[in-house]
């Protein structure tokens, strides 16, 4: 097994990087793919010199012609900013992508696993979401480009599994942080945090008591591997996060806590179609990984915090 080629698309980015070196770490080989969209080389820096490790420009809305025996879709921009300042690519990068990266799975018959999100929930009635839930998605709206690529991509990878009987892999991921975040991509979690380390004031959205369940970086892969080496039998939808629920409110005054410094809370307007709350049931992944989140939030945004303070200061 650890001769085999895996191929990760997205692998400069957040997850993606983490991701790369953890497979590497395990002895496999390794192709990264990525056209750099919000993903950095930096990233990547501790592998680039690994002869376990090739990274290969390439859009995932253009096919790819490669021999591997895993494939991890990662490929997409992530955060509000980034998907939304180019929504008709964001939709092809979920759609095309997933049609080409399906379509090499199938040629070489290669297993391949989605990263999916708990987007598919959109702003969701059932608290907290578990897979059976539907979601309740705004198909119009300016997060529609994200959360319907991304749905349409958990029917695209179904549908290969039944009419081409792929082996798939479907992970519906909730928010995650950790080093490696960009700092820009006006993500809750760094731009609390850059905002803290600056002593500029911390920024919230409507009332800042809509909730979120955040995931440290570490145990998301884990998860993430888990589920790539799990049985064939076990498709998916599998949800993986930390079921661990705050406010931002709270977000804000653990990460005060840990910075230190003046800022203060100041609010903003909700942004539209921001879901209000977000939980993930992880009884699934629980029973069938036998994996479950290890980090508490302190611990992850302290290690988030020492990254993003050596970036700014460098
Ligand atoms: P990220 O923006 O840091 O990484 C995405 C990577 O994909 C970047 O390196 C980017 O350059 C690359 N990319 C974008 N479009 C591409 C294209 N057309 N072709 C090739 N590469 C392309 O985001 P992330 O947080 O690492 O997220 C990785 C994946 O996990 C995404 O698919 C995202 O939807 C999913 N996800 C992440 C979270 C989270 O909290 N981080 C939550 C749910 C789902
Ligand atoms: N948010 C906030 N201040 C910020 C950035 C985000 O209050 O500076 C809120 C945002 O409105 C949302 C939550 O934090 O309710 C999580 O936002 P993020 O963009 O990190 O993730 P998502 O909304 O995709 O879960």
């Amino acid at each position: 097994m650890e001769d085999n080629r895996i191929l990760v698309t997205g692998g400069a980015g957040f997850l993606g990087s983490h991701l790369c070196e953890r497979l590497v770490r395990d002895g496999y080989n390794v192709l990264c793919i990525d056209n750099f969209y919000t993903g950095n080389k930096k990233n990547l820096a501790a592998l680039l010199n690994n002869p376990s490790f090739e990274l290969m420009r390439h859009d995932v809305t253009f096919p790819l012609y490669v021999e591997v025996d895993e494939i991890y879709n990662l490929a997409c921009p992530a955060s509000p900013i980034h998907y939304q300042r180019d929504p008709v690519q964001t939709t092809k990068t979920s759609v095309h992508g997933a049609i080409n990266m399906l379509g090499l799975a199938k040629r070489v018959k290669a297993r391949i696993l989605q990263a999916s999100t708990s987007e598919v929930y959109g702003d969701p009635e059932i608290h907290p979401q578990p897979e059976a839930y539907w979601g309740r998605v705004n198909p119009i709206g300016p997060r529609s480009c994200y959360d319907e690529g991304k749905r349409c991509a958990e029917t695209l990878f179904f549908d290969y599994y039944r009419q081409h009987s792929l082996r798939i892999k479907v992970m519906r991921i909730f928010n995650t942080y950790g080093p490696r975040m960009h700092p820009n991509d006006g993500r809750v979690v760094s731009n609390f945090i850059v905002q803290a380390l600056k002593n500029k004031d911390i920024t919230i959205y409507g009332d800042g008591k809509q909730t979120r369940s955040f995931c440290y970086v570490d145990d998301l892969i884990e998860g993430m591997v888990r589920l790539m080496r799990s049985s064939d039998d076990l498709t998916g939808p599998i949800n993986v996060g930390n079921p661990d629920e705050y406010t931002m409110i709270e977000l804000a005054e653990s990460v005060l806590r840990l910075v230190g410094g003046k800022s203060k809370l100041i609010f903003f307007p909700l942004p539209q179609d921001d879901p209000k709350q977000r939980k993930p049931d992880i009884s699934l992944a629980a029973d069938r990984l036998d994996w479950t989140p290890t980090v508490g939030l302190e611990d992850g945004l302290r290690e988030t915090v020492s990254y993003f303070r050596s970036l700014l200061m460098n």
